[in-house]
């Protein structure tokens, strides 16, 4: 048996200090003050009254509040945070503590504040010296209201933006590119380029054409008012207020300066291409490398949302009560079917939460290529993994949420719509493990789990790697023999299942591996916490083993009995931490002043049932009702020239 039955957790005299202990080493408020402030400083921000939640506002107002949100994001940033021009570009860790943690106030204030910061405005910054121009763009992205989109993706190559088609050929008479969309499969798909409300500038890829040749797919500067651009938008998407839209370009002239590339690339005024870089496809990864900090982002918002879900599920339940033979009714948490799967999903978010820190820990503040190759890897297997983690935990939490969970003001749907955002964007997420799996059965910068000494490695973490190289040996060497008979093409799509699941066990083990460390370190300095950690990993730890027990259970060493024995164990484990949920929970620091859900608050059902006292108003929800009741007071203004009726939010007494 691998796990001690007899792991009891009891509260202990120092039990309300737990939240608070368990928070430090969760939130990295030790290795990393700066960043922690950081985050608290954005808590702090969403707290108040400008943030407000409103669920009757239709799409176009839903567009108007996301970006007024921004706008008063930016200005913070700059009178608070001074997050410079040089950080932006040298060390964004800042920016992704305040973008990752905006989708507890809405993902559609993610999604933007994410692009605009840090992949269209970085991108800017990092041509800015080349041309005043550039510049000019740059502060205004930076100080005024230009908002940058990123418009890389189209609508037939999706993720595989080598093929992208729309062209920016140069014209040398007039030292301007003129940019077309040539083809229906080379609509620009689907970029949050619709609604203009102030001046929206794209950081857009096309394909570079000078003196007939084709170089490549590199970004360019396109302010979205240049006459031939078009957008038009595609819809309502459920819970995402966002402007996602189509856009196409008809002979969009723009000027030589535009071309958004570093020093090693070099264009003359006579259309004469220089690059150092012979691969086009290396030319491109080089002009997305930005991209890690902004999938470091999506990362944090997936965790920071599936957080939020845990908590409202944990809380929600708080004055739930169920059927039970023999007594009148009993807590809902006090069920196995209930806890044991929230505590499956707090131990998920443990891991993932720390395997982010130990990301932001590695990742050098001063910029070098070995910084980039680090963090391209390691964002890339995060985002991917997170997305696909968070998304069973909304699943598990919704559930456990009933028929309150459902409602747009509980907030837990909108997560989940956020996280399939998430997977499918800045790289789809299965096809960045497909990536994974390749680069490791070709040993492209795969370090193997290293050599632990006795005992310096849990039993069970060392199964993880035992696992990992030897499904990655047997995928190489049953790669390589067949393609010894077959050609590549058809032997990579005969592989591309297994070659994903070889990324995902890469990544579980690299989760586990950091979750342990935390609990061991948490362990050495003493002290409740470094229990509690240790028996989440072992919850989070044998859940993974146990998910595969069709390839351990052919082990010598994982026999049925053994594998069963670790079930039972598991499951002791979680009963033992059921009790301590709340305090569990209570680390994550998510504050419901934020969300503003009713399931949220410290008597979820009695302050819902408060408003049969005062009478629900004809034609209002009851969480609509709710809300207005305990925070807002709301204003309805008259229809707006869009046709859309705009709601004014003002905090009640106002
Ligand atoms: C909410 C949202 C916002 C967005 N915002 C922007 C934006 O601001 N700017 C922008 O440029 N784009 C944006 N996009 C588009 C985004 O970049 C694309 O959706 C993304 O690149 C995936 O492309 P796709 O949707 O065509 O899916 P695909 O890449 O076609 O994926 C569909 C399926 O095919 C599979 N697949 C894909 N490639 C492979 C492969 N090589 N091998 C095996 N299977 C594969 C995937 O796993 C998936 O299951 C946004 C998307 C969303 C959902």
């Amino acid at each position: 048996m691998l796990i001690k039955r007899d792991a009891k957790v009891q509260a202990s005299a120092d039990a309300p200090y737990l939240g608070a202990d368990l928070a430090r080493i969760l939130l990295n408020k030790d290795r990393q003050p700066e960043l922690a402030c950081t985050e608290a400083w954005t808590k702090a921000l969403l707290r108040e009254p400008s943030f407000g939640q409103d669920e009757s506002l239709g799409p176009q107002a839903r567009f108007e509040r996301t970006y007024r949100w921004l706008d008063i994001i930016r200005e913070r940033i700059n009178e608070e945070l001074a997050i410079g021009p040089d950080e932006i570009v040298r060390d964004p860790r800042r920016l992704v503590c305040v973008t990752g943690l905006l989708s507890i106030l809405d993902g559609a204030a993610w999604a933007v504040a994410n692009i605009h910061y840090l992949l269209a405005l970085r991108t800017v910054l990092e041509a800015a010296d080349r041309s005043p121009a550039v510049k000019a763009v740059a502060d205004e992205m930076l100080k005024g209201r230009t908002v940058g989109c990123f418009v890389l993706g189209e609508l037939s190559t999706g993720t595989n933006a080598i093929a992208i088609e729309t062209e920016a050929r140069y014209e040398p008479q007039t030292r301007e590119f003129v940019l077309n969309t040539p083809t229906a499969g080379s609509l620009k798909w689907m970029p949050n380029s619709w609604f203009q409300r102030e001046r929206k500038v794209a950081v857009l890829f096309a394909r570079l054409v000078t003196k007939g040749e084709d170089e490549g797919v590199f970004p360019f500067l396109v302010p979205l008012d240049s006459p031939g651009v078009e957008a038009r938008w595609i819809g309502v998407e459920p819970t995402v207020n966002l402007d996602n839209s189509c856009t196409w370009l008809r002979d969009v002239r723009i000027p030589k300066d535009y071309l958004l590339v570093d020093s090693e690339i070099e264009l003359t005024d006579e259309g004469e291409f220089r690059c150092t870089e012979p691969s086009r496809r290396r030319r491109l990864l080089r002009s997305i490398d930005r991209l890690s900090f902004a999938r470091l982002s999506g990362s944090l918002t997936c965790i920071t949302a599936a957080q939020a879900v845990v908590f409202l599920a944990v809380n929600g339940a708080r004055e739930k009560r169920v059927f039970s033979p023999g007594s009148p009714g009993v807590s809902a948490r006090d069920c196995s079917n209930f806890y044991l799967p929230l505590v499956d999903a707090v131990a998920t978010m443990y891991a993932l939460r720390l395997r982010y820190n130990s990301i932001v820990n590695g990742c050098s503040p001063k910029p070098s290529e070995e910084r980039e190759q680090f963090m391209a890897r390691e964002a890339s297997i995060l985002k991917a993994f997170v997305s696909l983690s968070t998304f069973e935990v909304i699943g598990i939490c919704r559930q456990r949420t009933g028929s309150h969970g459902m409602f747009g003001a509980n907030r837990i749907l909108e997560n989940l719509i956020g996280n399939h955002a998430i997977f499918t964007a800045e790289g789809e997420s299965d096809v960045l493990l497909l990536k994974v799996g390749s680069d490791l059965v070709r040993g492209i910068d795969y370090k193997p789990p290293a050599r632990a000494r006795p005992g310096a490695r849990s039993r069970l973490l060392s199964w993880l790697c035992r696992r990992e190289l030897a499904v990655r040996r047997s995928l190489r060497v049953r790669m390589f023999l067949a393609q010894r008979r077959r050609p590549l093409t058809e032997v990579w799509k005969e592989n591309t299942d297994e070659l994903m699941r070889l990324g995902r066990i890469h990544a579980e083990r690299l989760v586990a591996e950091s979750l342990e460390s935390a609990a061991r370190e948490a362990q050495a300095k003493g002290g409740e916490a470094g229990g509690i950690l240790h028996l989440l990993s072992q919850i989070y730890t044998s859940g993974l083993v146990l998910r595969d027990g069709a390839w351990f259970g052919g082990r010598p060493w994982a026999s049925r009995r053994v594998l069963r024995g670790l079930a039972r164990a598991r499951l002791a484990s979680a009963q033992a931490l059921a009790p301590r949920l709340d305090e569990l929970v209570e680390a994550f620091e998510i504050d419901n002043a934020i969300m503003r859900a009713p399931i949220g608050e410290s008597k979820p059902l009695s302050e819902l049932s408060k408003l049969l006292d005062g009478g629900i108003p004809k034609g209002h929800s009851v969480m609509q009702s709710y809300h207005e009741s305990r925070h807002w007071g709301m204003r309805r203004c008259p229809a707006t020239e869009t046709g859309s009726e705009a709601v004014s939010v003002t905090p009640e007494g106002d």
